[in-house]
């Protein structure tokens, strides 16, 4: 007899796919003997990182035989001047996923219950389920609704709230989807909810949004006490390798992290290297404009081909093909780009493809008109 392990793992576990990454460039070369590939899966920003932060890690990096600063002083210190909060109101993770983990550890259990948006980010349910607690999935909103179609829908989210709700995830802008909330609707649903219930913005594209409207959630934290910001190193600094990501919330939560919080959980490099790239606005101002061009090229190009596409504020786009788009994704494959399908989020007829620069953007889009002509869809 052999043993079942999964039937031995929490009930949350059995019912949970392992999150699913875009395909390394690697493989790809390794599978197909492509070369030259242009990966645009996993909204990684083509510019990298910052020369400060190069400069930094070019440096042998001091002590490796000794444990990080688990309290990460210097990058919090600077954390909190340059975000106007107090360093106990930082935590820092593994990436901003590591804080989202802490959060459901921290907040959620068996019979307790989650709130998210059909769409939202894949790391939702895992860190929900994986603690045994309940998922509640709110509908989106209706792809013909005006302006934000698969966007949350507040009031449907505000609807799910029982007296066993702990915790809800608001990705602003959402991944995949690139879609937002503005400044008066998620102000006036934090409002509206009971304060016992805490409220996750993940912001990890943030730096990226340029609408005027766009909530400055950090100026809410004084009012709202339930309420948490996530943001991280991943996306717009172009850490993603390193993996740094931090969440902002009142001292009373932060405390409740802290005690979840692996003793070192962000490493010696990724603590310098983040730390180095707070210090290039001009770096990160170039990056903004070169992805704010990169929205326009993409918006056009969909238009000029009738091609249907969800509005974003992010720096990835996803493209509705109106039919099963895999055989349009491995099309691509064989053209050494990658993109991302996301049929994992139950849509299965579009792919999210990273906004990058002048040059790629270009290439994807000459290896999609190929390979769409190839299929016979143009
Ligand atoms: C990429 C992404 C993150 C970032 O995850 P890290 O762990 O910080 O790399 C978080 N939330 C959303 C919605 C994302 O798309």
């Amino acid at each position: 007899m052999t043993t079942n392990f999964l039937e031995l793992a929490v009930k949350g576990v059995q019912g949970l796919q392992p999150y699913l990454p875009g395909k390394p460039i690697e493989e790809l070369e390794r599978e197909l003997g492509v070369t030259n590939t242009l990966k645009l899966a996993s909204n990684e920003n083509p510019m990298g990182p910052s020369p400060l932060v190069l400069d930094v890690l070019q440096n042998p990096v001091p002590q490796l035989a000794l444990y990080p600063d688990g309290g990460g002083f210097t990058l919090k210190d600077k954390l909190s001047s340059k975000l106007g909060v107090t360093q106990a109101q930082i935590t820092l993770g593994n990436g901003s996923n590591d804080v989202l983990d802490m959060i459901a550890r921290a907040f959620l259990c068996e019979g307790r219950e989650a709130i998210y948006s059909e769409y939202a980010f894949a790391v939702y349910p895992i860190s929900v389920q994986a603690v045994g607690a309940t998922a509640k999935v709110s509908k989106a909103l209706p792809s013909d609704d005006e302006g934000n179609p698969y966007g949350h829908d507040l009031e449907a989210m505000q609807a799910q709230i029982t007296d066993k709700t702990r915790v809800i995830f608001i990705a602003n802008p959402n991944n995949p989807t690139g879609t937002w909330l503005k400044s008066d609707e998620l102000d006036s649903f934090i409002e509206n909810v009971p304060k016992e219930v805490i409220v996750v913005v993940d912001e990890a594209y943030f730096e990226y949004v340029t609408e005027p409207d766009y909530p400055d959630t950090l100026q809410w934290l004084s009012k709202y006490p339930n309420l948490i910001v996530t943001r991280t190193f991943s996306k717009i600094y172009a850490l993603a390798g390193l993996r740094v990501g931090y969440a902002i919330c009142s001292e009373e939560i932060a405390d409740c992290l802290n005690r979840v919080r692996q003793p070192f959980n962000v490493n010696t490099p990724a603590l310098l290297a983040a730390t180095a790239a707070l210090d290039d606005d001009e770096h990160l101002q170039s990056c903004v404009e070169i992805n704010t061009k990169g929205i326009k090229f993409w918006r056009a190009a969909c238009q000029y081909r009738g091609l249907e596409y969800i509005p974003t504020v992010g720096n990835f786009i996803t493209i509705d093909f109106e039919q099963d788009a895999m055989p349009i994704y491995e099309a691509l494959l064989r053209e050494a780009v990658i993109v991302r399908p996301i049929a994992n989020y139950g849509l299965l007829n579009h792919l999210r493809i990273t906004i990058s620069t002048v040059e790629e953007n270009q290439k994807c889009l000459d290896a999609l008109d190929k390979v769409l002509e190839q299929l016979g869809i143009s």
